[in-house]
């Protein structure tokens, strides 16, 4: 089987996004880590979600499935459910994945599914023109907030450590080379694994952009933080004042979900599968 190359894993379509968009580096990090972790090309599945982000699926010459907003996830846990052998990889917008997916989201962290998400999270909602989303920060101002959002935001970090999801990073799209590394690492992390990136929108997120984010972010390893300590991990996700990237936790003992399956033991459902089955009769024997 082949892996996947710098040149495989290009599509001949141009990316669409707005200039300075932080996607434009999101895609590149992701498909750097891709080909440096020589991942199988028959055996990687890439899902994604509506939005700017989700119009990657145009941009990668690779196996994937399109879903409305939030259904990306139930798919990804069913095909790695079917084939636990695939490599897969959610890609999405925070209002996807953090509004509508929201359920599905509790639902990867908690049964530790052998997935990975990488979230763009600009704030917003870009694709349908910069509405709030539900990481907006509270009183601001957008085309669905005319007099400022009064809600607080949703913390993707938090919640997922809370979820017990078994690794939790975060990148910034700016950050190149270390979100490649976040990445990769999220990929080779047998269960459920978010890197959710802070992503540059300046065209409806005009006031956090580089500068703004330049001033807050440090490196959460520069620090000493101990990626093993849950506790140490939920408060520094609780930090608002500044942006700590790097990995927050990775439980280093984590078994995924597919693992605890009798029936997954010798093959995968798959490989189980006969061409001889007769799927009427066997529905017909359920009914
Ligand atoms: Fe990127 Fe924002 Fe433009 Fe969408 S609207 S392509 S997220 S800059
Ligand atoms: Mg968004």
């Amino acid at each position: 089987m082949s892996c996947i190359t710098n040149k495989s894993i290009k599509s001949p379509i141009t990316p669409t996004w707005c200039p300075g968009c932080g996607d434009f580096m999101i895609l590149n990090a992701l498909q750097k880590a891709l080909v440096e972790l020589e991942l199988e090309e028959a055996n990687t599945v890439l899902f994604y979600g509506i939005g700017c982000s989700g119009n990657m699926a145009d941009f990668n010459r690779a196996y994937g499935f399109h879903g409305l907003h939030g259904r990306a996830l139930p798919s990804a846990i069913g095909a790695k459910l079917a084939n636990h052998k695939l490599k897969i990889i959610i890609i999405a917008g925070d209002g996807d994945f953090y509004g509508e997916g929201l359920n599905h989201f509790i639902s990867l962290a908690r049964g530790n599914h052998d997935v990975t998400a990488i979230i763009h999270n600009n704030s917003r909602y870009s694709l349908t023109t910069g509405q709030s989303s539900p990481t907006t920060k509270k009183g601001t101002k957008t085309k669905s907030t005319p007099t400022g959002l009064v809600e607080k935001p949703f913390n993707p970090i938090a919640s997922a450590l809370v979820a017990e999801a078994s690794f939790v990073a975060r990148g910034y799209s700016t950050k190149f080379l270390e979100l490649i590394q976040l990445i990769k690492a999220g990929v080779s992390h047998p269960g459920f694994s978010l890197v959710d990136v802070i992503q540059l929108c300046p065209t409806f997120n005009k006031k956090e952009n580089h500068p703004f984010f330049a001033e807050r972010i440090y490196d959460l390893a520069a620090e000493k933080h101990d990626a093993s300590n849950k506790m140490a991990a939920i408060t520094k996700a609780q930090e608002t004042e500044k942006v700590p990237l790097g990995i927050f936790y990775q439980d280093k003992e984590s078994m995924p979900y597919h693992a605890h399956l009798s029936q997954l033991e010798k093959k995968s459902l798959v490989d189980q599968w006969s061409a001889k089955t007769n799927i009427k009769k066997a529905i017909r024997k359920f009914r």
